[in-house]
């Protein structure tokens, strides 16, 4: 009955042109990144307005219906899983930029605006928007808001939240307030910080200001090849305690390199034990000088072969390949989970041995691709799902990885968040106490609990009731059934 009453709102206000309620249209939203958790939604809305937004979430409130937000549906932790009783909320066209400063060095842009394209309008100023997931093309800023997302090029410059100035927000019961704003500081509590990285459950991001940097004078990249991730996290520990702040420091470990390489045919050694990205930018002196360094402290620590990108078209070969990486696992293996997690940079060579000997232990292959620099592994649990016994198997795998990483005094998640599929795992780092504050600011801008329901925190529903991956059902593997 309260859907229906979205329905009707939503119908009025957007058109059946911006409204999804038949069975084929919602199950192609069922899921993001994560497919192994599938939902199918209630309703699909399409607005491109911050009033339709708001309009939309009030008739929600009014209706105790709940809501989700979606960007572009690239989060790999199940953020964006529609709820079945409530609507889907889509931001794909609120793609506008709004307003851009070359003076300021900020824009404000729609949430629906791909984070790539930011950086694109920017360019013709000197300009570009600095976080940049490997997903950049794809994803939207509204995702990387309520994700707090990282990339590469985070080590030397910040997460999301270091540029990102403040947000428009529908509030959940329909108010639109700016957290934060177009200016450098705001005075008062630090609003905007508790919304970025929040999934989604304090409201909906209408407009994002972010701030733009120079695109820097000069660049440096370099690919070392090592024997081994140890010997490459050697090269990654002296580098970082000889004072130098590469832009990005990446690895990719043997299976990594196979998987890229044959993706994307960057130029990895198919020989090397790991690959080590490094990259350097700003003033041109100080880039030389420091990417001399950089070649010494990897020749010390055992690089077998050095390439330095010839030019701009080479470097982008580089990341092209390293960015592919989540892809090409697909050639190594029919499925795979990707884990997130992060472990202080020391204990890179330790936890890289833990997991190899985990790996082992079930009988399974892991490759490992992550941002070396600050620590956020990424292991690939490859598995095959038409192996009796093989997923649980990588599920366990996954989930000990997660726990060495906060054994080592780490965290559960570095950048693809909690969502769903970490929901679970929220208990080995917090307390009950540390969880009940966080519901407690999550209260505050939600007392009713429709805003993304079900994400970030435990519930005994979740924790009972997992759906896994996707294996097929006996009634389909005889070609009696189809799944839609
Ligand atoms: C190949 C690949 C590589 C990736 N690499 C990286 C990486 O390097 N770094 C990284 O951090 N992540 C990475 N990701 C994960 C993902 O791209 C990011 O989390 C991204 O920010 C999600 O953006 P999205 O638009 O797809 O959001 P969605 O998946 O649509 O949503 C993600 C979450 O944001 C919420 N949300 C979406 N829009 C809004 C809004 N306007 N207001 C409030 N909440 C909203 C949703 O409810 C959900 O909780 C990668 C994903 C893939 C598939």
């Amino acid at each position: 009955m309260g859907l229906q009453a979205v329905r009707d709102v939503s119908l009025d206000l957007l058109g059946p042109d911006g409204v999804s309620d038949s069975g084929a249209d919602l199950r192609s939203y069922s899921c993001d990144g994560l497919t192994g958790w599938r939902e199918t939604p209630g309703l699909v809305v399409l607005p491109r307005t911050t009033r339709q937004v708001a309009t939309i979430v009030s008739a929600c409130a009014r209706n105790g219906v709940p809501f989700v937000a979606r960007g572009s549906g690239t989060g790999l932790s199940g953020g964006a899983l529609p709820d079945a009783g409530g609507v889907l909320i889509v931001t794909a066209r609120m793609r506008q930029i709004v307003s851009l400063s070359p003076e300021d060095r900020t824009a404000v842009v729609e949430p629906g605006v791909t984070n790539a394209a930011i950086s694109a309008a920017a360019a013709p100023h000197g300009l570009y928007y600095a976080p940049d997931p490997s997903s950049q093309i794809v994803c939207s800023i509204g995702g990387n808001v309520a994700e707090n997302s990282g990339g590469a090029h985070c080590l030397k410059y910040g997460f999301t939240t270091n540029h990102v100035l403040g947000m428009e927000v529908v509030l959940p019961d329909g108010t639109v307030t700016w957290l934060g704003g177009e200016s450098w500081e705001a005075p008062g509590y630090d609003l905007r910080g508790v919304f970025i990285g929040s999934e989604g459950t304090l409201g909906i991001a209408t407009k994002v200001a972010v701030r733009l940097l120079p695109i820097p004078e000069s660049v440096s990249t370099l690919v070392a090849d090592f024997p081994s991730p140890a010997a490459a996290g050697e090269a990654v520990t002296s580098i970082v305690a000889a004072g130098i702040v590469p832009a990005a420091v990446e690895m990719l470990d043997h299976l990594a390199i196979q998987a890229c390489e044959a993706a994307t045919n960057a130029g990895f050694t198919l020989t090397a034990g790991a690959a080590l990205i490094v990259e350097l930018d700003g003033p041109a002196a100080d880039c030389e000088a420091s990417f001399d360094l950089v070649r010494q402290h990897c020749t010390e620590a055992g690089a077998t072969g050095i390439r330095v990108a010839a030019d701009a078209v080479d470097r982008a070969t580089i990341w092209r390949g390293r960015k592919a990486a989540f892809a090409a696992a697909g050639r190594l293996s029919p499925s795979y989970f990707v884990q997130d997690g992060v472990i202080p940079r020391t204990a890179l060579g330790t936890v890289l041995e833990r997991i190899a000997a985990l790996a082992a232990e079930e009988g399974l292959r892991v490759a490992n691709v992550f941002h070396a620099g600050d620590g956020n592994l990424h292991p690939l649990v490859l598995y095959d799902p038409a192996v009796e016994g093989q997923h649980g198997k990588a599920d366990r795998l996954a989930t000990r990885i997660v726990e060495i990483c906060v054994q080592e005094g780490g965290s559960i998640t570095g950048e693809h968040g909690v969502g769903v599929d970490k929901a679970c795992s929220m208990p080995k780092m917090f307390t009950p106490d540390d969880l009940a504050a966080m519901r407690r600011v999550r209260d505050a801008f939600d007392p009713a609990g429709i805003a993304n329901p079900g994400k970030v925190f435990p519930t005994p529903r979740l924790c009972g009731d997992r759906p896994g991956p996707y294996t097929p059902h006996p009634a389909e593997v005889a070609g009696l059934a189809e799944r839609m």
